[in-house]
């Protein structure tokens, strides 16, 4: 329990209200507590950041860049506007604790033989103390083939975390900003990357995925986070996020998660995106070993996650790796799992008994057996 009772002595440093202190009877999600505790309140509170345009010239050399002349026409102060919907998308699956506050600042330039990265280290050098992170966006797209961008947590920090310090950022190319949008645009791949920015990992349907950016899950912002777009072109959210990442967050209490290790128990969960006005578990945990835990929940296909179509239990594989959140391997072992069918590994069976929704909100009994 030491690594627990660390935990709770780190965040209590901070003078916040703490309601994630841990304390699990599990190597592996202490580890997962302790972790994060090295970034302080990286997820919570009101996050200033600066928002910048960087200004890539015609001749540049960056072979991430789409050739030609086209460029961003918008200012730093439209894509503020445009990006209201990211605050709302974090208001609600933090259970209004974190809220990103985008500022419109001065821009930035490379010149012709300098690459994308130096955007960020200018938006960096030139941000305010009191910002604790950069959102670039270049004024020219990237090719078709290169990522869309990239988001990073910065070097784990407790307090006054300036943004110049940790070197937290967000980059993206300016393909979702462009006038083909019609001030519209895409926003899932701006919340894939500010996932990062809260030491999120991807997710993905198969081990063998990891390392070979194959980020293949419906079900999680930080896997396809195009997902609901692809079923419906008029959608702009990402998917919502993981039980496992809301409440290593602080978007859920202790409370809301169970830990079982042994016998056979019974549990009733309620959807992820439902408000904690509403009491119960959102998440229940199977430790497998000193660095595994079985994930349980349920998802809801309502709002952000209405591309599912039909509410469902997940079960995902959550493995710690280094000293960063976002080198976790989060794995699908279900993504779909219904009423009265299992999932089973041989050691864990997890048997879904109900699957209900009431006056809007989903819950679902489950048990979990586990051999002796
Ligand atoms: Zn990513």
């Amino acid at each position: 329990m030491f690594a627990g009772a660390l935990v709770a002595a780190t965040l209590a440093s901070c003078g916040h209200e703490q309601q994630v202190t841990g304390n699990f009877d599990s190597e592996a999600m202490n580890a997962m507590l302790q972790t994060e505790s090295q970034f302080g309140d990286i997820a919570l509170g009101s996050d200033s950041w600066e928002v910048v345009i960087c200004q890539i010239p015609r001749d540049t050399t960056d072979p991430i860049f789409e050739p030609g002349n086209e460029r961003l026409k918008l200012s730093s102060a439209d894509i503020v506007h445009e990006l209201d919907p990211v605050v709302d998308y974090f208001s609600r699956w933090s259970n209004g604790r974190y809220l990103p506050k985008f500022t419109a600042v001065n821009g930035v330039s490379i010149s012709a033989d300098e690459k994308s990265d130096v955007c960020v280290d200018r938006a960096l050098d030139q941000s305010l103390d009191s910002t604790r992170g950069v959102l670039v966006i270049a004024n020219a797209q990237h090719t078709e083939t290169a990522v869309g961008g990239w988001g990073r947590p910065g070097s784990p920090c407790v307090e006054n975390c300036s943004a110049r310090l940790t070197r937290r950022a967000v980059y993206v190319g300016a393909s979702d900003f462009m006038p083909y949008w019609n001030g519209h645009p895409p926003l899932d791949l701006i919340e894939h990357e500010m996932g990062h920015a809260l030491d999120w990992p991807h997710s993905s349907t198969s081990v063998d995925n990891f390392g070979n950016g194959v980020y293949d899950s419906a079900v999680d912002v930080m896997s396809n986070s195009a997902a609901p777009r692809d079923i419906n072109s008029d959608e702009r959210n990402a998917p919502g996020s993981l039980g496992i990442n809301m409440y290593l967050a602080g978007w859920l209490d202790d409370g809301n998660v169970a830990l079982v290790d042994s016998g056979t128990k019974s549990f009733e969960l309620v959807a992820t995106n439902t408000g904690l006005v509403v009491d119960g578990l959102r998440l229940v945990l199977v430790p497998l070993n000193n660095s595994t835990v079985i994930s349980v929940e349920v998802i809801g296909a309502t709002g952000d996650n209405r591309h599912l179509l039909h509410d469902r239990v997940v079960v995902h594989q959550i493995e710690v790796v280094g000293m960063n959140g976002f080198e976790r391997r989060q794995t699908v072992l279900d993504a779909d799992l219904q009423v009265g069918k299992s999932w089973s590994n041989g050691k864990v069976a997890i048997t879904v008994k109900q699957l209900v929704t009431t006056n809007s909100v989903s819950t679902a009994k489950i048990e979990v057996r586990i051999a002796p």
